[in-house]
């Protein structure tokens, strides 16, 4: 099952934000109704109706209060913070609002129906063992805001819902984009029923900076996943023989107990042709990309484990190859 909404496709260009991503899910979509086996079945893989209704008390399981109400209530200052617009003297730094074709506000209103998006792939997931959401994975975002493009963080969004609704105990957040999921690593820190595993790159953003603060404190982007595999430059051959050990680890470390639940933060910025340049320490040619994204699936599916999909980091016209290539094998397959 594919979802795909509108307000999370629009491009930053619209905003006068100069962040090379273009709409990534429009074009997914696009090219898996092109496919001729999935063109004639679409109503069995893709999801058409709403998506639900995320509210402040969906997000201060995650967010602090205060964070929330700015969200919803004089969005542009976190906006601002979020997106990295502003330099160390307070000037615009990739964002015009000359350019702008719609208010920077309204960013929040598309976090918003991100999270919401995530939290219906995984309700979907639950149901029907495997669903893809064409947006999501803000894994930088941390308790108390916004940073890395990230304005909340949706995969513990949508995993404390359900965890409220008592639908599930026990989660994994499976991390694969080209950083480390260092948001999510410090929200789920101290839960013992949120697991987190990141493969990233070992050094640049957000790990190019003192591990602690000058008041000693440990700096968010150190603060460990349950399982961290920190990938060197030129270290591709080793990627996917690291990631087959960390899921096993993983599973090792929760006492071989499989978790209801898996969101997995599908980046396609470990691409060798993505286009950001803090990702470019991280190169993985097409096949291993597949290979990436077909381990993770196999591993949990011979686990029996439901699994949400989100989409990430992914920059440049290319990124969309990553998810197709995926999604066309992952449908053919489950559609028989
Ligand atoms: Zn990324």
């Amino acid at each position: 099952m594919i979802i795909h909404d509108e307000r999370v496709a629009i491009p930053f260009e619209e905003y006068g934000i100069k962040i090379p991503q273009s709409d990534r899910g429009s074009m997914v979509l696009q090219a898996l109704r092109q496919n001729k086996d999935l063109a004639n079945h679409e109503e069995q893989w893709r999801y058409t109706g709403p998506l639900p209704l995320i509210g402040p008390a969906d997000l201060e399981r995650v967010h602090n209060h205060e964070y929330v109400r700015a969200l919803f209530e004089d969005p542009e200052p976190a906006m601002l913070t979020t997106y990295e617009l502003l330099d160390k003297n307070g000037n615009y730094h990739r964002y015009d609002p000359a350019d702008a074709a719609r208010p920077l506000a309204e960013l929040s209103g598309r976090a918003q129906a991100n999270a919401a998006g995530t939290c219906l792939a995984a309700e979907r997931a639950l149901d029907n063992g495997f669903c893809f959401f064409l947006g999501g994975g803000m894994h930088h975002a941390t308790a108390e805001g916004g940073r890395g493009f990230c304005p909340v963080n949706d995969m513990v969004v949508a995993v404390r819902r359900l965890q409220a609704a008592g639908r599930i105990a026990r989660a994994w957040i499976v991390d694969v984009d080209a950083h480390k999921g260092d948001g999510t690593a410090a929200l789920c820190l101290d839960d013992p029923d949120t697991s987190t595993l990141s493969i990233h790159m070992a050094r640049g953003w957000p790990l190019d900076r003192p591990s602690r603060n000058a008041d000693g404190c440990l700096h968010p982007s150190f603060i460990p996943s349950t399982v961290d595999i920190p990938i060197e430059q030129g270290g591709e051959a080793h990627y996917l023989p690291a990631l087959a050990h960390g899921l096993e680890l993983l599973l090792s470390i929760d006492g071989r107990r499989p978790p209801d639940l898996a969101v997995v933060v599908d980046g396609s910025d470990a691409y060798e042709h993505d286009e950001l340049p803090s990702a470019s320490r991280l190169r993985l040619s097409r096949d291993q990309m597949l290979q990436r994204d077909l381990l993770v699936y196999e591993f949990l599916t011979t686990l029996d484990v439901p699994q949400a999909w989100v989409m990430a980091g992914g920059y440049g016209p290319r990124c969309a190859e990553v998810y197709v290539q995926f999604l066309e094998t992952i449908l053919a397959r489950r559609l028989g």
